[in-house]
């Protein structure tokens, strides 16, 4: 019988197991997560409801071909079905669909982190032993003929050595827990804009009452606000241009100035105004009053970004190493901030803070000086303008980790992967994998066709490319390689 395991139990995971299920996959599935976890993963465990999903109810939900599964499971539950809901809800939703899974007697779950993935063979005989430590404290290990790493996202980092300070919040999640060291009242940095950042200037506000929160990162820019919905199809940019291209013989790259053009096209046909889009980026009252008061604009926008995602996910390969390095220079950026907006919601409420003065953003941090018996706070934050403030308490709201190429992660298991150089990093952008099997590349092995890596970690090749349809695809895509793979394996 063959074994295979699904290591980390989040959106990624789950999609694997349905797509195992689905294929009629017979052999023996073992799936690792933490208790508290197991099911949800990261953004959609237990945690405040203050803490919304950032598409619309009837926009998300764990099978791209039937969108609207999540808000019909909301009103079937008797829940008031609200336009931005709790992510811990959609977390209860993942984890009823994971239990109708588990009732397949091939289904085994384990509540153990993989500590350590060693590659046994490759080639014919391709097998993979995986060590966990059971509850008396042995170290057990596992064969298997295929493995599936839905491990998400990797711890962020510590850019300003902080960690050591008690009044330093690292890994947030679940922010419940980890916000009651938090008193009220209290002056507070948040380090990062992104929508991590956002999360925790919410908790210090609502759930904290926070005096002032000093909000900042280096770009100094927040998410953009999710606008109107609607369907904006690229008409120049697509995927039947991008293979046609890909074809013609002797072409082996796709130029990067062949994208721009189809862009700038699309741009043009859609009568996308450019410097218009521009005024919603950043991070000041007037940037969020204009991307709120614009978003018929905003929702057009971010549909062409949301189907352009598709497009990039086919024409990526096909760009020059050199054409890869460029674009994520001149795009990814905001690439990332048009596909990954706030809900309108969540902006109005940091524009009131904004305009009370409770929040004060800015890309200015020069440095933080740990402060030592210091009765007005436990930090001094320094402006390049040398002026500084003190604050309290420090979170950290950077994301997560998603650049390995100095080949350190606080990831233990993904630390490993590294030193044994069983994954790689691709430039700054992510973990090697292949474009289309979603396999493993490895200096030291090559292909492991049957050691996939789906999520965050792989950003490089997927462009952050996470959110629940895109991993749904990208499993489908995976599980479906692995399992005919298995199928012609001799052993
Ligand atoms: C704060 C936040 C909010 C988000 N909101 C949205 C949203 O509203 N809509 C949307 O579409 N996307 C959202 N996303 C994107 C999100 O990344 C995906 O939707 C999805 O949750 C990612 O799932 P995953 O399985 O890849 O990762 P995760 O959810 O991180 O799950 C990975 C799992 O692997 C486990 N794991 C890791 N290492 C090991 C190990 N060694 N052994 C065993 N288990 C391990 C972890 O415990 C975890 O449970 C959000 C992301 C974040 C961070």
């Amino acid at each position: 019988m063959k074994r295979v395991a699904i290591v980390g139990m989040g959106v990624a995971g789950v999609d694997v197991l349905t797509h195992l299920t689905e294929a009629g996959f017979d052999g023996r599935i073992d799936c690792y997560d933490e208790r508290q976890q197991f099911g949800s993963g990261l953004p959609y465990q237990e945690d405040f409801d203050i803490f919304l999903l950032n598409p619309r109810s009837h926009a998300i939900s764990l099978n791209p071909d039937r969108p609207k599964e999540f808000a019909e499971w909301v009103k079937e539950k008797g829940l008031t079905l609200e336009t931005f809901m709790p992510r811990r809800i959609f977390g209860q939703y993942m984890r009823e669909k994971l239990e109708h899974l588990l009732q397949n007697e091939h289904v085994h779950v384990h509540y153990q982190h993989i500590q350590h993935v060693q590659v046994l063979e490759t080639g014919e005989k391709e097998r993979y032993q995986l060590t966990y430590q059971s509850a008396d404290q042995t170290s057990v290990q596992e064969v298997y003929d295929a493995v599936f790493l839905c491990l998400g996202h990797a711890p962020s980092q510590d850019p300003y050595h902080l960690n050591d300070s008690p009044y330093f919040i690292q890994n947030p999640y679940p922010i419940r827990e980890s916000l009651q060291a938090v008193p009220m009242h209290q002056r507070a940095a948040v380090i990062g804009m992104g929508l991590t950042g956002v999360d925790m200037v919410r908790a210090l506000m609502m759930e904290r009452e926070a005096k002032e929160v000093v909000m900042f990162s280096r770009s100094g820019q927040l998410p953009i606000v999710r606008g109107t919905e609607t369907v904006v199809e690229p008409v120049h940019l697509t995927i039947e241009a991008v293979q046609k291209a890909v074809a013609t013989p002797g072409q082996l790259t796709l130029p990067l100035e062949q994208v721009e053009e189809w862009f700038f096209k699309d741009l043009a046909h859609y009568q996308f105004d450019l410097e218009r889009i521009n005024q919603w980026v950043g991070a000041s009252v007037e940037q969020l009053r204009a991307n709120l008061n614009d978003l018929d604009e905003a929702g057009r926008f971010q549909a062409y970004v949301a189907k352009l995602r598709w497009v990039l996910r086919a024409l990526w390969s096909h760009l020059s190493r050199q054409d890869q390095m460029r674009f994520a220079q001149k795009y990814q950026r905001s690439f990332i901030a048009f596909s990954n907006p706030m809900a309108p919601p969540v902006a109005e409420k940091l524009l009131e803070w904004m305009e009370t003065g409770r929040l004060i953003t800015t890309d200015q941090v020069d440095d933080i000086i740990q402060l030592k018996a210091q009765q007005t706070g436990h930090f001094m934050i320094q402006y390049k303008n040398k002026t500084t403030t003190t604050v309290d308490w420090i979170l950290n709201g950077i994301g997560s980790q998603t650049d390995f190429s100095q080949c350190q992660t606080d990831q233990p298991l993904v630390q490993q992967l590294l030193n044994d150089r069983v994954v790689e990093p691709n430039g700054r952008m992510g973990l090697m994998i292949h474009d289309t099997h979603s396999s493993v590349l490895s200096s030291r092995y090559g292909e492991l066709r049957a050691l996939k890596l789906f999520g965050q970690m792989v950003s490089g090749t997927d462009y952050q490319n996470n959110s629940t349809f895109v991993l749904y695809r990208t499993t489908q895509k995976g599980v479906h390689d692995a399992l005919n793979y298995l199928k012609d394996k001799k052993v």
